[in-house]
């Protein structure tokens, strides 16, 4: 079971090199969709681990296109056009609340570089560590949502703060 692990962690590294690498458009939402006007690609955090997994899985997905987003063609990768696939998540060790906080964090506008520090805090300590997540709406006129994340296994927490859309 260590080399699985040790596997774990070497694609956690690379993950985390991939979201400071500016080598990807972020997008919130889906794993990964392409605009008609512009033609270029956007994922979101879960999807450029996908990408990094396999940049040929992606299939353009005919039968889901957004209402909201007609606009863009949406992508998916092993079945899977906005979580991440149980595939990878049997190769990563990521809890479903983790998989949340991630979802959350991207798609409020946390950056990619602050989702590379939430990963290394979880992922590249001596132990693995836990965060949890407290999600505050703002009132009506503010439009803002601001998620809390804290460690339960040390005293680590980070606030982030967006768009409630
Ligand atoms: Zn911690």
């Amino acid at each position: 079971m260590e080399g699985a692990e040790e596997m774990s962690t070497e694609l956690v590294k690379t993950w985390i090199e991939a979201l400071r690498s500016g080598q990807y458009n972020q997008g919130k939402g889906y794993l990964k969709k392409i605009f008609k006007s512009d033609l270029y690609a956007q994922y979101c955090c879960l999807g450029v681990l996908c990408d990094l997994l396999d940049p040929l899985g992606w299939e353009e997905n005919l039968y889901s296109s957004s209402p909201f987003l007609p606009h863009a063609v949406l992508y998916s990768w092993d079945d899977s056009t906005y979580l991440l696939p149980d595939s990878i998540l049997d190769k990563i060790h990521l809890s479903s609340d983790e998989v949340n906080i991630l979802i959350e964090v991207n798609d409020i506008g946390g950056s990619f570089d602050t989702i590379a520090l939430i990963l290394e805090h979880i992922f590249l300590l001596e132990s693995r560590h836990f965060l949890r997540m407290t999600v505050e709406v703002g009132d009506h006129s503010s439009l803002t949502k601001s998620i809390k994340i804290s460690c339960t296994t040390c005293e680590y927490e980070c606030t982030v703060v967006g768009e409630n859309l």
